[in-house]
């Protein structure tokens, strides 16, 4: 008889690992608190315009395609990706003039140039560490399951250590090459991505800059969400069942096994596996009873979270030329920005801030003539706004949006609003503190420092997502699903899943 695995959330973790775990032949089923998929991914329809709610940027799609072969899917059958172009445009706090990105370093580097006559021969220098550490790290290390100090300290970690900077300081190690600060952003801002500051980081995120300049950024048309409804539609091919509105508020536990989850409606499922796809504070924390939880309060308290964020979705009833698909307006404040975010619980006085207009790409997520406008800022953790600070904030940046970005008239121009900040991070996802990402990726939080993937106190209760190995994003939640099932069938190795490991029957 087939094994029973229930997944507690249906975010980008949970729907991948139901699709390799069904496709292994368990019978899955996933429960989750929302009406839909998607988690953080979610996505939200509004008088014509479509608003991905999460992510907006398409990184590192070998991943994707790495995970789409593996589960027997060829990408193109499910997502048609532009590659856009400029990649993004930036303003600065410290200057009137834009500019815009390309990831096509030929283009670039009159950018570099000319703000640092002589630096591009260092930058190709720095680009070429950060792409090997990229493939070195992809091919052997972001897939470990980080089991033991082995999985930390082996060839790849000491090839990797003792060739490259990895553990110094990621601003150090920029500064190392590049001198201009409007240089040093553009290298640095990647960064959050991993909901960490450039002054806290390890520089083996620079290999950040290799997938931003070198591999590109994508748009599945459709939006973002095209990803989640592909990988739930995979799922339900493989015959993986959904419970909708189905919050777990119990993961029970018999002489230190799983023997299933009570949702919140009172009914028992049974499961010989369960895996955690909902935030793992609020798992340990919510879910179990203290003798089975591997963390304390005080150890979740001490953790540094990734940022908050106060997010603006706006329907426009007219188009900005100014304005490409990706926008970032960087502040002359960059240090203190980030200091704001990490040492203070205040909203930022001078934030950087990213405005996505998806609908420069896709006439589909904005009716004719209008624009469909994503504003993120973001901010510190454990806010709690009242309306007030939340009417007066909203006004304060999109006044510094109209000014910044040329866009007069903006807000007579807004036929749709909708805000969304920590508290609905909290109500909508059980997020830790209202995290926008889930635990930050500094040095003490990545690789062996993460909390695992499988438990320590429970038999057959693992975790997978964003606050899990490898880390933040949807190509990183792909991975932690092949962690998950690394686990599960005892597969030590650090290389990406492949059919020689796993031995799939075909859906
Ligand atoms: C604003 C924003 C922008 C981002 N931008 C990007 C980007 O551009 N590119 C990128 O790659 N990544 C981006 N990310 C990060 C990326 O979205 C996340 O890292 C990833 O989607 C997290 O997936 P996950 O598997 O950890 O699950 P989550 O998305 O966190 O989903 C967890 C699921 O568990 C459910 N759940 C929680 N508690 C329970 C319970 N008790 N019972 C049942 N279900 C429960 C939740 O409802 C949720 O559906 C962004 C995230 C945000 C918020």
């Amino acid at each position: 008889m087939s094994k029973n695995v229930i997944i507690i959330g249906s975010g980008a973790g949970g729907l991948s690992t139901a699709i390799l775990l069904a496709k292994k032949g368990f019978d899955v089923t996933v429960l989750e608190k929302n009406s839909s998929f998607g988690g953080r991914g979610s996505v939200f329809s509004a008088q014509g315009f479509q608003f991905d709610m999460g992510p907006s940027w398409y990184l590192m799609p070998d991943i994707f395609e790495h995970f789409y072969e593996l589960v027997g899917e060829d990408i193109k059958d499910h997502l048609t990706l532009e590659r856009l172009d400029p990649s993004y445009k930036i303003w600065f706090g410290e200057q009137k003039e834009p500019v815009s990105m390309t990831s096509d370093l030929k283009r670039d580097s009159a950018i570099f140039e000319s703000y640092e006559p002589g630096v591009m021969k260092k930058i190709e220098l720095y680009l070429k560490e950060a792409a090997a550490k990229y493939n070195v790290s992809k091919n052997t290390f972001i897939y470990k399951p980080f089991d033991t100090v082995f999985d930390f300290i082996d060839r790849t970690t000491i090839f990797l250590w003792t060739k490259f900077s990895v553990i110094s300081s990621f601003h150090k190690h920029i500064a190392h090459y590049v001198k201009h600060p409007i240089l040093r952003k553009i290298l640095q801002y990647p960064l959050v991505f991993l909901g960490t500051s450039p002054y806290k980081a390890p520089a083996v995120y620079s290999l950040m800059n290799h997938i931003d300049f070198e591999m590109g950024v994508h748009y599945p048309m459709g939006g973002m969400t095209t990803v989640f409804e592909s990988l739930f539609n995979i799922a339900k091919k493989n015959g993986v069942k959904f419970l909708f509105d189905t919050p777990v508020e119990k993961i029970l536990i018999k002489d230190n096994r799983v023997e299933g989850v009570r949702a919140a409606n009172g009914q028992n499922y049974q499961a010989d596996i369960v895996v955690s796809n909902a935030d793992y504070h609020h798992t340990e924390m919510n879910l179990l009873d203290r003798p089975h939880r591997q963390f304390s309060e005080r150890y979740w308290q001490s953790r540094t979270v990734a940022p908050s964020g106060f997010i603006i979705y706006l329907g426009l009833k007219k188009q900005y030329d100014s304005l490409v698909h990706h926008n970032l307006y960087f502040t002359d404040k960059w240090k203190e920005s980030f200091e704001a975010i990490f040492d203070k619980t205040e909203l930022p006085e001078n934030p950087s801030y990213y405005v996505c207009a998806p609908s420069k790409t896709d006439p589909g997520v904005a009716p004719e003539g209008h624009e469909n406008l994503f504003v993120l800022v973001p901010t510190s953790t454990d806010l709690n706004l009242d309306q007030q600070t939340i009417t007066t904030y909203r006004n304060k940046i999109l006044s510094h949006m109209r000014e910044t970005m040329d866009l007069p008239d903006l807000e007579q121009n807004i036929v749709y609003e909708r805000i969304f900040t920590g508290q609905d991070f909290s109500s909508m996802y059980n997020a830790f503190k209202g995290t926008a990402l889930g635990l930050a990726q500094n040095l003490t939080q990545t690789a062996l420092f993460r909390p695992k993937t499988k438990s320590k106190k429970v038999s057959n209760l693992y975790y997978v997502g964003a606050n899990t190995n490898p880390g933040i994003g949807v190509p990183m939640c792909l991975i932690s699903a092949q962690i998950v099932y690394k686990r599960i069938h005892g597969i030590k190795h650090g290389r990406p899943l492949s059919a020689k490991d796993t031995n799939f029957y075909t859906a």
